[in-house]
């Protein structure tokens, strides 16, 4: 049932607890919208605040805080998350903190992955006005993330690379048809790096090559789908980073 959920949400979250998770077609802004529910929880391994790690119970769940996360859509229809996300509370500093995911940047309600597939649509000929409503954001928030992706790229010199990686792939709304593009981030902060329209594996070969070797061996993860180009893909050009797989 989890892996359904997840599959359907295309969501890589291991933290995600699907044991009474509702799925629904309800109203919202007046458009047929999919409205799925879940709960965010784990055992912190310390405090975010202090420090402290999590020992002999120092770290205590604490209650949950709700919200609602901009998905892509799903089957034509605008998809949110209704997440319920952990609360923590550290007996050693007496502050509270919350489960974080990487499906959503912290104070941010749009998912890491509608935000890529804005920042995808860069090189199609589109309005922010028509990738506002495909994406069930506003205007100003998809020129928001197209100026920071353009910024983010701009500032990539291919002497640098951030030391875990992130690797996926995503297709296209506009067209049903379209291949798969391949996108990569970096694994600690989401920050999208860039965005390759061929996910082939000699494509990225070359992608990837064109960085500095030093950058390249300094690489210690990349987290995938157990896909075998990819595979081949970090063996050849990031020789000492392990392969990680949340999913
Ligand atoms: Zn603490």
């Amino acid at each position: 049932m989890k892996q359904f959920i997840l599959s359907l949400l295309q969501i890589k979250e291991n933290n995600i607890d699907c044991t009474h998770t509702t799925v629904e077609v309800v109203s919202h802004k007046g458009i047929k919208s999919l409205f799925v529910t879940a709960k965010l929880t784990y055992d912190p391994t310390l405090c975010p605040d202090c420090g402290c790690i999590n020992a002999q119970f120092s770290i205590v769940k604490n209650g949950t805080r709700a919200s609602r996360i901009t998905l892509p859509h799903i089957s034509g229809l605008p998809a949110f998350l209704k997440l319920s996300k952990q609360r923590y509370l550290c007996k050693d500093c007496d502050h509270s903190f919350t489960a974080e995911t990487q499906i959503v940047d912290r104070h941010c309600h749009i998912s890491t992955r509608t935000q890529q597939w804005i920042a995808h649509q860069c090189n199609q000929r589109l309005t922010e006005q028509y990738i506002s409503e495909m994406a069930s954001v506003s205007a100003p928030t998809v020129s928001r993330v197209i100026d920071q992706t353009a910024q983010a790229i701009r500032q990539r010199p291919t002497h640098a690379l951030p030391q875990h990686l992130s690797f996926d792939e995503f297709k296209s709304m506009k067209s049903i048809d379209s291949a798969m593009s391949f996108i990569f981030c970096d694994a600690i902060s989401h920050q999208v790096i860039d965005i390759v329209e061929d996910r082939k594996q000699s494509a990225l070969m070359r992608y990837f090559l064109r960085y500095d070797r030093l950058a390249r061996h300094r690489v210690k993860t990349v987290t995938i789908d157990m896909y075998a180009p990819y595979i081949n893909v970090v063996q050849a050009c990031f020789p000492h980073a392990q392969l990680l797989s949340l999913v």
